[in-house]
């Protein structure tokens, strides 16, 4: 954050300054009307947290197996490197337990089990024909054979007990616009269109992808941007990057994430009350979101 940062903080005054209109529309006046003609009933400083994100988390889940014997590592080894950002799913043979034996999966026929695929019979059934009686086909898994080779021991019957991982490297994005408490129906309008613009890097805040060590993470009571209030925002922001991901270890993360501050107004006029948000844009312009604030925030 920079100096430069003081040009997106809105004003009352300087929105009056801009002539940019707060419009609204009732029923008594069709065409319309300026909010600002009168003073807000409330106006508040807050901040919303922009925030794009990406982490390659990885969960690594050890089993002990029974596997193939030449499926066995030479010599044990450990879990693979993670590559980064690249997602896979893999399972990883680490060292044999113990000597070959007869594959207990397929003892009753070496080699060999059951297709699942015809239930052992070698021909299924055609579904959907016109007269379906008693049609049946080949079984395209076994040919026939009703039998398929065993995949635990590769079809050899000899298998070893052996120490294997689960490896699964994901890869998550976050996109997302955190803003404080505000009317449903603002909150939407608002996150839109912070949503659409390009951040500046005067606005760029810290969040940090790794969970806080040692303590909780307890935020100061009133986290603001130049004086303008999170609220929860930021607190939300950084616990959703943290999340990015799911469960596992953090391979690497990009998190990026900006501030933008806001005005929030609220104007009691005749008919619903109106709730406004007021944003300097990129190119330095007052923009205007205006809702009903029909619910309470
Ligand atoms: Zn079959
Ligand atoms: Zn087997």
């Amino acid at each position: 954050m920079t100096d430069d940062a003081s040009r997106w903080l809105p004003s009352l005054e300087a929105l009056r300054a801009s002539g940019v209109p707060v419009h609204a529309s009732a029923w008594w006046k069709p065409f319309g009307f300026d909010l600002l003609a009168q003073e807000p009933d409330s106006s508040e400083r807050l901040a919303a947290v922009i925030v794009r994100a990406r982490a390659h988390r990885r969960l690594v889940t050890h089993e002990e197996i029974e596997a193939a014997a030449d499926d066995m590592p030479a010599e044990p080894r450990g879990v693979p490197t993670p590559i980064p950002w690249q997602a896979a799913s893999q399972r990883v043979l680490l060292a044999a337990l113990g000597p070959v034996h007869a594959c207990t999966l397929c003892s009753m026929s070496p080699g060999k089990v059951p297709c699942t695929t015809c239930g052992g019979s070698g021909r299924i059934h055609l579904r959907g024909d016109r007269n379906s009686g008693d049609a049946t086909r080949p079984c395209p898994a076994c040919h026939q054979k009703g039998s398929v080779a065993c995949g635990t021991c590769n079809g050899s019957g000899r298998a070893q007990p052996a120490s294997s991982a689960i490896v699964d490297d994901r890869v998550d994005t976050l996109r997302y616009v955190f803003v404080p408490p505000l009317s449903l129906e603002l909150e939407g309008r608002l996150r839109a269109r912070l949503d659409a613009l390009d951040p500046p890097a005067s606005l760029v805040t810290e969040l940090d992808a790794r969970p806080p060590s040692g303590y909780r993470d307890v935020e100061a009571h009133d986290p603001t941007f130049y004086g303008f209030s999170y609220g929860d925002a930021l607190g939300r922001a950084r616990a959703a990057v943290r999340g990015v991901g799911g469960e596992g270890e953090l391979v690497t993360a990009l998190v990026e994430a900006w501030s933008w501050p806001f005005l929030r107004l609220r104007y009691d006029v005749l008919g619903p009350d109106r709730e406004v948000a007021v944003f300097v844009d990129v190119a330095g312009q007052y923009q205007v979101v205006v809702a009903r604030a029909d619910d309470d925030a």
